[in-house]
């Protein structure tokens, strides 16, 4: 698949940075959410285990004093204190081993008012009582704490967290109740070092975990728990292994907290890689409609064969060149192409090779403009050539040769060789015309001429032209008024002689059109005339008509009536005829149809199909102008017909063309191989007369015995026979 890099950029813009952004957003606020939380947590942990490690440690001081007080207040001391001085074993018992035993007091003191220990325990054992001054300060500290005055009687006590040779330790001073519910004068002291056993039951008591006593700075990774006496003095700090919750939590979570980014991020790309693929599919399919969009609009301004503009662009191409023409000195010329030849030719080979050819004419006439000149199709066999910014008028003179000289050379198709030609007209801008539907019209008119004239040949418009075409208007009209009211025309009957030229054989019917001011009208420009305006069926029987009423005064003689080629395609046209044969009282076997080359390429099977019912009803068929066509002699193969009228070109190019007998001799000789009649027509002289005779042919029609006469004047030439 071709991606187009403004799709993949606009997708990275519009799709993929957003939603990366998006999740990155998301991630990042989750991430900090949890971080904030685990640290909230982690901080509201270590401000409660701060709170737990001080109430421990208070309760531990509250213990402590509680069990000093214990002793203190023990009446049995207070009274025996002054006599059991001399008593060691029994201090010992109640009192050193009992708060050391008892309760792990380390060190344990009594000191008597002048503070001069007087009993000395030391972790184990009793000691004697010197070497006391390094717990002077610390008592001495503390005893001013006392609640009671020393000497204001009633036991009062005293604790706090203190150094005793660089270790921390819990002091308590508690005054002896002297026995009888007063204060004594001695007072008892005790020491617990803050050692391993302490923290150790600390930390049973708080929960906390490894607790231990650092002196001097506090621990960077633990938590640190500022010890202080009750002056806010700094003693030292005990640090342990804080509990973290939030670290805690975060390492639970913290994997599926991980395991959920990895796979919304996986989703998040599969769905890009959809999306991805859909939009591509859809950007596709949207470059695919564009195209055949493209294609659509290319197709509404071209012909489909041949690629050429069709006719709607090369109207609008046309329309663009005139208007340019107010700015220029320049010329434009428009070329009308009709391809002689075509129908012909595609009914010889079929469609598939007309189009064919058709695509080659295309290619020739595009080779013979320039890049800026419109080569277009109208449809069927027109071309048309659009030539523009022309400053000498021999250059389309040159123009309309090349071409016709380029579609004169051969075409192949289906492997054989076939030649077409073309007419051309012109029309010119300025001069003929300034729009685009007068420029057609007058080009048009000038291809009627070229074609009328012969065709393979260019016309350029001229005035004159124009001035023919509305006179055949005009006459058109009176064509039709004069159809209408059976007035000014006549049917004229030209005899058919036999060879020996003195016997009539037959008569053939020409129309005459005696035009009241324009005088006689040929039927060669009238007939067409009336083709066009389909007014030729009418014509045609009405002269068959004609032809059928004189012919039953001649029961001798055959009538030959000329049927146009529209006529011969109508539909009905059989029918027709076979009955008006009958309603003249007539047999179609008197009847000769006259039909020419016209008749038979358009459709050959039909063609076929109704000479084979004509000939059936009983008609006789003349093959009209034999030679002018193309492939007259291919179609007597094909078509059954009972006779071959040569044109009048052969008959008089007799003496003049070198071949022309020769010609007219295997014409000849093929008719009679076949049991056809041959008729010469346009016989002016003897010498052509005489030269016919020798060709072989069998009947004789022209000038030499008589032009077309009217039927009066026919009776007039026949009644000598009909007397003989
Ligand atoms: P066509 O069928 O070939 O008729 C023969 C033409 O040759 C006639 O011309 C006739 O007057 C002329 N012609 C006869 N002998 C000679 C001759 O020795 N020398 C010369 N130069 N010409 C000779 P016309 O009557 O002018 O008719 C012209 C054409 O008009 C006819 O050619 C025919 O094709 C057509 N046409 C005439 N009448 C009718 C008609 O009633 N129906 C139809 N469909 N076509 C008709
Ligand atoms: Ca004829
Ligand atoms: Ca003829």
């Amino acid at each position: 698949m071709k991606i187009s890099e403004s799709f993949r950029s606009h997708f990275i813009r519009e799709v993929l940075i957003p939603l990366v952004l998006v999740l990155l957003i998301i991630f990042t606020a989750a991430t900090f959410t949890v971080w904030w939380a685990t640290a909230k947590t982690n901080r509201d942990a270590a401000h409660q285990q701060q709170q737990i490690i001080e109430t421990s440690l208070t309760q531990s001081l509250t213990e402590m004093i509680k069990q000093n007080r214990s002793l203190a207040l023990w009446q049995p001391l207070g009274r025996r204190l002054d006599r059991a001085l001399q008593d060691t074993p029994w201090l010992n018992q109640n009192v050193g081993t009992w708060l050391s035993t008892m309760f792990g007091h380390q060190l344990i003191y009594i000191l008597d008012e002048e503070d001069r220990p007087v009993y000395r325990w030391e972790w184990d054992k009793n000691v004697p009582v010197a070497q006391f001054e390094h717990l002077r300060q610390p008592i001495n500290e503390l005893s001013a704490r006392l609640k009671t005055p020393f000497a204001s009687g009633g036991h009062a006590e005293a604790i706090d967290f203190t150094l005793i040779d660089k270790r921390p330790a819990a002091l308590a001073i508690s005054i002896i109740d002297d026995g009888y519910g007063g204060s004594g004068r001695f007072r008892l002291v005790s020491v617990k070092y803050l050692d391993a056993s302490y923290l150790n039951s600390l930390s049973q008591r708080s929960l906390l975990h490894d607790l231990y006593y650092a002196d001097g700075k506090p621990m960077k990774t633990g938590a640190n728990y500022l010890l202080k006496n009750h002056l806010g003095d700094a003693l030292g700090y005990i640090s342990w292994r804080p509990a973290a919750p939030g670290t805690q939590m975060f390492q639970v979570i913290g994997p599926v907290g991980l395991a959920m980014v990895l796979i919304i991020t996986l989703i998040c790309g599969v769905m890009i890689r959809r999306l991805w693929l859909s939009s591509l599919k859809l950007s596709q399919s949207l470059l695919q409609l564009s195209a055949s969009e493209a294609q659509a609009q290319h197709l509404a301004f071209h012909d489909v064969l041949t690629g050429l503009p069709n006719r709607a662009l090369v109207e609008e191409r046309l329309t663009q060149a005139l208007g340019k023409l107010n700015r220029s000195p320049e010329h434009v010329a428009l070329l009308l192409l009709d391809l002689d030849r075509f129908k012909q030719v595609n009914d010889t080979y079929g469609h598939h090779a007309g189009d064919e050819l058709i695509i080659d004419v295309g290619h020739r006439l595009s080779q013979e403009v320039r890049e800026a000149d419109t080569v277009g199709r109208l449809g069927g066999d027109e071309f048309v050539v659009i030539v523009e910014g022309i400053t000498a008028f021999s250059d389309i003179q040159k123009l309309c040769e090349r071409i016709i000289a380029s579609l004169a050379r051969p075409f192949t198709l289906l492997g054989s060789e076939t030649w077409i030609g073309v007419s051309i007209g012109v029309a010119m801008a300025p001069q003929d015309a300034s729009d685009r539907l007068e420029m057609m019209r007058k080009a048009d008119i000038a291809l009627y001429e070229a074609k009328s004239q012969g065709r393979g040949q260019y016309r350029v418009f001229d005035n004159s032209m124009d001035e023919q075409v509305k006179t055949r208007q005009l006459i058109a009209a009176d064509l039709r008024a004069a159809l209408q009211n059976k007035r000014d025309l006549a049917v004229y009957y030209q005899p058919l002689m036999d060879i020996s030229g003195q016997q009539v054989v037959g008569l053939e019917a020409l129309m005459r059109w005696h035009h009241p001011q324009r005088g006689v009208i040929s039927p060669g420009e009238f007939i067409p005339l009336a083709e066009e305006m389909g007014l030729i069926i009418q014509i045609g029987e009405w002269v068959l008509r004609e032809a059928c009423r004189v012919s039953l005064a001649w029961p001798d003689i055959s009538m030959a009536i000329n049927v146009s080629p529209l006529q011969f395609r109508s539909a009905g046209f059989v029918e027709r005829f076979k009955a008006i044969v009958q309603q003249e009282k007539t047999l179609p076997s008197r009847i000769e149809l006259e039909i020419t080359e016209g008749v038979l390429i358009e459709d050959e099977k039909g063609a076929q199909e109704i000479m084979r019912a004509l000939r059936e009803a009983g008609f006789r068929i003349a093959l009209d102008d034999f030679g002018t066509g193309y492939s007259s002699l291919n179609y007597l193969s094909h078509f059954s017909v009972d006779k071959i009228k040569i044109d009048r070109s052969f008959t008089q190019s007799l003496g003049v063309t070198e071949n022309s007998t020769a010609i007219i001799e295997s014409v000849v000789r093929l008719g009679q191989a076949m049991g056809l009649t041959v008729t010469a027509e346009g016989v002016e002289t003897n010498s052509q007369m005489a030269a016919l005779a020798e060709a072989g042919c069998n009947e004789l029609q022209g000038y030499l015995f008589s032009q077309a006469v009217s039927e009066q004047e026919i009776a007039a030439l026949l009644a000598p026979d009909k007397a003989s």
